[in-house]
């Protein structure tokens, strides 16, 4: 377990160094530096989640089972590309998207009910998206 973390933190600093962005995860409050929950699986970069929205993931995780992070960080190009608002949340690293087997309407009030969540959205992908800005959906 202690090798398998240490493996894991050598990884992600690997990943910040070969972004060049060390000040990136500074400004998102060291959510890199929050230890994660074993039941959360990362397919994006897990260093650009703000840690107030970890910890969110962590309660998530804890109530519903295992979560699956599918975008964190979002480049203004691939952004563009894939149709994303022009002030998304994930080109500042400041929201995540994920998904959880669980009952839709049971994860959104749960998720309503987190202080740390801004935003907030099922996606007809199954997806859910939570960010830190006002608290809104869509
Ligand atoms: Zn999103």
């Amino acid at each position: 377990m202690r090798q398998r973390l240490f493996a894991w933190t050598f990884f992600i600093g690997f990943t910040v160094t070969l972004a060049g962005c060390g000040t990136v995860a500074g400004v998102t409050g060291m959510g890199w530096a929050t230890a994660s929950h074993n039941s959360i699986a990362y397919d994006d970069s897990s260093w650009c989640v703000p840690r107030k929205l970890k910890k969110v993931l962590n309660r998530v995780a804890d109530r519903y089972g295992k979560v699956t992070v599918h975008s964190t960080k979002r480049w203004w190009l691939e952004n563009w590309w894939k149709g994303g608002a022009r002030k998304s949340y994930h080109l500042n690293c400041k929201a995540v998207d994920f998904s959880v087997r669980a009952d839709p309407s049971s994860v959104i009030a749960y998720l309503k009910a987190q202080p740390e969540v801004g935003g907030y959205k099922h996606y007809s992908s199954g997806h859910y998206h939570i960010d830190t800005g006002p608290r809104r959906t869509w």
